[in-house]
């Protein structure tokens, strides 16, 4: 069975993303695959997995991890794993390891026949790390955290064997035995793996395998007091879902000699480990750390804050899926770190919401405009076009009135030359309406333009002169009696600076974010064909973004969230390269 046969509809695969898969070359994992085939390394086979630790919200990275791991099987016609690694009892709870298959589902994939759990293995993990001790690989140390790390030197400076360590197997099977039986305290012993104290490669340095800990765990319960460290569980899981390319992070690069020495000692299936660099983004950090941090000391309103790189902030922001797995494929994989413009983000999201939001009207900031010479009780029903990109999805009606709002932003009482829009005097064109002229601004007493007296030409409807005069300026606009009063929710990058990781000595990382990256508008007008959207509803409002509809809304109040504003710095970018 492929596991392409998940992804929801045909055209949806994310290797065929934005550069389509012919055109690319393979990358440098392809390239790896390719060869194991060529010379039957596995059979053929590729079975790759994405192994989350349920201990947060899954974030772009992890989108791109996922893509990565989900897109080669499809590719190479294998299966990719779900496995949660769930062998720390202490951090992780099933409220993640819900919303980290929410979030999957969410990008596209179906994964639900291939969720596994790590803490699965837990009884296979303490068979084989019998083995080892009984290989004379592994033995129990009585040495606590602190002397651990101390016996391990630097460096620098080699380390020095454990009086334990020459423990005779027997006595370590013994006590390794007993650690499980729950006979002694936390942290007291731990079992590790008999390597080279002395190797240059500290991960070689006699690796804890296990430790104490007596700590319910989501899943086994208080089955178990022992709890496998991350080293060994990982390359166990890995041989026991007979997984052929294990694909992480480079971080884990120096961590291979030891994945390969386990399984090399176990003699069981031995895969690939391969690394490839992480995703990270300009102005916005991505550990899950950090993240926490920002939720729990209410630096943003939650994980799913729409500011929050996480997939459920990301949904919440507007995004589509099929923009996140298209920007997860133009990244592509490499093996040199680097951060990836955000912009290149906004892109692949403008890109897609052009083509698939329904452009209505909306005014953010109203300012009230009175159209004088327009019937007092009148309503006509103009056609707008729902989106110019898209003849399918046809045109809508919008209402006009007497009383309209514009953009406050769309007056100017003195505009400087290069201002086409409303001013005393101005002919302006309202968008699929009417040619209007600004007679008069109304103040309040401190000097606020407050409200302007306007006429409107008849003979324009539809937004053409037949004398074919022209107007520089298109404005949109809502009729006053009939606009949905909406909130508005702006949003900015969640840190000031591009690499928000980078602090000089002595700062917080969070000294970094940005005071600005909300604002919150009320009181916004917006045609009232968006009163049908419902919460996820994703809309252009004319000139002034993407939004989409927040679950905060009730029935008698909308809340928007701006997704992403019209300009793409990225697009611009681009075409200066090219020139
Ligand atoms: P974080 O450092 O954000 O806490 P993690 O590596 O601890 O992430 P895991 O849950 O262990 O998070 O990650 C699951 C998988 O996603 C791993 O294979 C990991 O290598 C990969 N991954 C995590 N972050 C990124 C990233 N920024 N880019 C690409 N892959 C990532
Ligand atoms: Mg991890």
């Amino acid at each position: 069975m492929s596991n392409t046969d998940g992804l929801k509809g045909d055209g949806d695969n994310p290797v065929a993303g934005a550069t389509s898969d012919g055109e690319r070359s393979l990358n440098f994992i392809e390239q790896i695959i390719e060869e194991d085939n060529r010379n039957g390394r596995w059979g053929g086979r590729v079975h790759t997995r994405f192994p989350p630790e349920p201990n947060g919200y899954l974030h772009i990275g992890h989108a791109k991890s996922f893509c990565l791991n989900f897109g080669l099987a499809g590719k190479y016609g294998g299966q990719c794993n779900l496995r949660f690694d769930d062998t720390n009892p202490v951090k992780e709870e099933h409220e993640y390891v819900e919303a980290i298959k929410q979030d999957i589902r969410w990008l596209g994939f179906d994964i639900d026949d291939r969720i596994l759990f790590g803490s699965d293995y837990f009884e296979q993990m303490y068979e084989w790390a019998v083995r080892l001790i009984k290989a004379g690989k592994a033995y129990v140390c009585d040495l606590n955290a602190e002397q651990i790390r101390e016996y391990r030197g630097t460096l620098t400076q080699p380390g020095r064997n454990c009086p334990c360590r020459d423990r005779s197997l027997e006595e370590s099977l013994d006590l390794f035995r007993r650690m499980r039986a729950g006979e002694f305290p936390d942290g007291s012993r731990t079992l590790r793996a008999k390597i080279d104290m002395t190797s240059p490669n500290l991960n070689m340095r006699d690796p804890v395998m296990y430790r104490i800990l007596h700590a319910e765990h989501h899943r086994t319960g208080d089955t178990w007091c022992i709890y496998p460290m991350y080293d060994w569980a990982h390359g166990n899981e890995d041989s026991i879902e007979g997984i052929t390319h294990s694909i992480c992070t480079l971080e884990f690069e120096n961590h291979r000699p030891l994945y390969d020495w386990f399984l090399d000692a176990l003699d069981v299936h031995h895969p690939q480990q391969i690394e490839f660099a992480r995703l990270e983004l300009t102005h916005t950090v991505m550990s899950k750390r950090k993240m926490l941090e920002l939720v729990t000391g209410g630096h943003v309103a939650g994980w799913d804050d729409p500011r929050m790189p996480t997939l459920s902030g990301l949904r919440r922001r507007g995004y589509t899926p099929e923009s996140i797995r298209n920007f997860c494929e133009r990244i592509g994989v490499s093996k040199v770190n680097s951060r990836v413009d955000l912009a290149l983000l906004e892109h692949c999201l403008r890109e897609h919401l052009n083509r698939v939001a329904p452009r209505v009207m909306g005014v953010l900031r109203p300012l009230r405009v009175v159209i004088e010479n327009y019937p007092d009780d009148q309503t006509e029903e103009l056609e707008a076009i729902n989106n110019p990109e898209d003849e399918s999805a046809g045109t809508r009606v919008v209402p006009f009135s007497k009383v309209l709002y514009i953009e406050q932003g769309d007056f100017l009482e003195d505009p400087p030359r290069k201002f086409f829009r409303l001013a005393p005097g101005r002919e302006v064109r309202l968008r699929y309406a009417y040619f209007i002229t600004c007679r008069e601004a109304i103040k309040d007493d401190t000097g606020n333009v407050i409200e302007l007296r306007c006429t409107y030409d008849p003979a324009t409807r539809g937004g053409n002169a037949p004398d074919g005069r022209r107007v520089k300026g298109t404005l949109h606009w809502v009729s006053a009696t009939h606009a949905v009063d909406t909130e508005v929710r702006l949003y900015d990058h969640l840190f000031t600076e591009q690499n928000p990781g980078d602090v000089p000595d002595g700062c917080d990382w969070k000294d970094g974010l940005n005071p600005k990256s909300l604002e919150v508008l009320t009181g916004c007008k917006v045609e009232p064909s968006v009163s049908q959207g419902t919460p996820g509803t994703r809309y252009q409002f004319e000139r002034n973004g993407y939004f989409c509809i927040d679950p905060d809304s009730t029935v008698d109040r909308l809340v928007f969230n701006r997704t992403v504003t019209l300009k793409d710095r990225w697009a611009k970018m681009a075409k200066k390269t090219v020139k």
